[in-house]
């Protein structure tokens, strides 16, 4: 198969679909991979190195037979795409009709990566995983520079310094990350998270279970359910409580395919002391927190909250490696033998799918 690698043109998006590393694997295993000049420059992967991995580096790489991109391609990329071509990205089906609608009609067959089925047999594919790990790394990252204190105690001539006190709110993917990561660079951590399931997960990694009294309910699928009106409210009061304890907190509270759950009333940041941070690792859908501004950091009150986007892309070398490396397992099980077999009974084919032509 013929695979291009676009260069991706959404603003600030520094990642590549296909890394050197997995470009060198795909040719060993007979395909034909196009990369497009300066596709990997962005993440520290020059030309160069796709050439040595065997790639053709070209200004066309929207005829290949198999596309593959990170975000989802502008109106006038996806025009370039052949009717009967496989795109590969974070197509976003949840969120943008207009763009499916728009793949769907020119006969493209496109897989979202959102869309894999999180089952084990599906566990390499899984590109939500991989980026929530860079995010909540770089999360955690974030809230220790901001902070004009220390993360971890110190005991020197001058005196001691007390730890700073963390708290990660949604202890998914992302969230787990980031307690790791707090935990490491010495931080006292808490973490919560409306599926009980989690707090065991919180306290192998060394932190503690903030228990605001809030349970949710979970779904087939492992995600959370959104919580009804008055567990919200209830989970908001005790926040308002707690958060003053509180030099740092993470929030990566989702619901897929939904806005953010609110879980930060203005009145709680009020109530937070001068220096605190808030990184809100929700703000791509709006935030968990209510002040929070998407795309933005702010500071009210002295307390700082950082509203940034599309953190993973600012880790882009590790981001593109492990997203390459999603893509790869993906195309190995559309194309076990080198080339395309879509079977739509199976679930990982069928579930990633979100347009497809007729007769496929
Ligand atoms: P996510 O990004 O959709 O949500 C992040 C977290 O927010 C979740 O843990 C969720 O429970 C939590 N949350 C939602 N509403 C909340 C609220 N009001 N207050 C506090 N927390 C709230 O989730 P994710 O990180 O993508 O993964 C969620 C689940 O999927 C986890 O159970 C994870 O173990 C599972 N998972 C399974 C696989 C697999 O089997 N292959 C892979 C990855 C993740």
């Amino acid at each position: 198969m013929r695979i291009g690698v676009p260069k991706e043109t959404a603003a600030g998006e520094r990642r590549v679909a296909l890394v050197p590393e997995v470009v060198a694997r795909l040719v060993e295993a007979g395909h034909e991979v196009v990369a497009e000049r300066g596709a990997g420059s962005a993440a520290s992967f020059e030309d160069g190195a796709y050439t040595d991995a065997g790639a053709q580096t070209s200004d066309t790489v929207w005829d290949a037979d198999v596309v593959v991109k990170v975000q989802k391609p502008s109106a006038e990329e996806a025009a370039r795409l052949r009717s009967g071509a496989v795109l590969i990205g974070f197509l976003q089906p949840l969120t943008d009709r207009e763009g499916i609608d728009r793949l769907a009609a020119q006969g493209v067959v496109a897989f979202a990566m959102e869309s894999i089925p999180r089952i084990t047999r599906a566990q390499a594919m899984d590109a939500l995983s991989s980026q929530a790990t860079v995010g909540g790394y770089k999360a955690a990252l974030i809230a220790a520079d901001r902070l004009p204190r220390f993360l971890p105690m110190l005991t020197t001539a001058a005196g001691t310094v007390q730890p700073a006190k963390v708290l990660v709110i949604g202890a998914g993917v992302a969230g787990l990350q980031a307690i790791a990561t707090a935990r490491r660079l010495g931080a006292v951590v808490f973490g919560f998270d409306v599926r009980s399931a989690v707090k065991e997960q919180i306290e192998s990694l060394g932190a503690k279970f903030l228990d605001l009294g809030v349970k949710g309910e979970e779904t087939a699928g492992g995600y959370a359910a959104e919580l009804t009106p008055e567990q919200q409210a209830q989970q908001q009061a005790e926040l308002e409580k707690r958060l003053p304890d509180f030099d740092a907190v993470i929030t990566t509270a989702a619901i897929p395919g939904r806005p953010a759950p609110k879980l930060i009333p203005a009145s709680a940041v009020e109530a937070m002391r001068p220096g605190s941070v808030i990184v809100d690792l929700a703000a791509e859908t709006g935030g968990n927190c209510e002040l929070t501004k998407p795309g933005e950091e702010i500071q009210t009150n002295g307390v700082t909250i950082v509203g940034r986007l599309n953190l993973p892309s600012e880790m882009p070398f590790h981001a593109s490696q492990l997203y390459a490396r999603n893509v790869q397992a993906l195309l190995n099980h559309l194309a076990p033998e080198g080339s395309l077999v879509l079977d739509f009974d199976d679930e990982i084919t069928a579930g990633a799918c979100v347009t497809r032509r007729e007769e496929t």
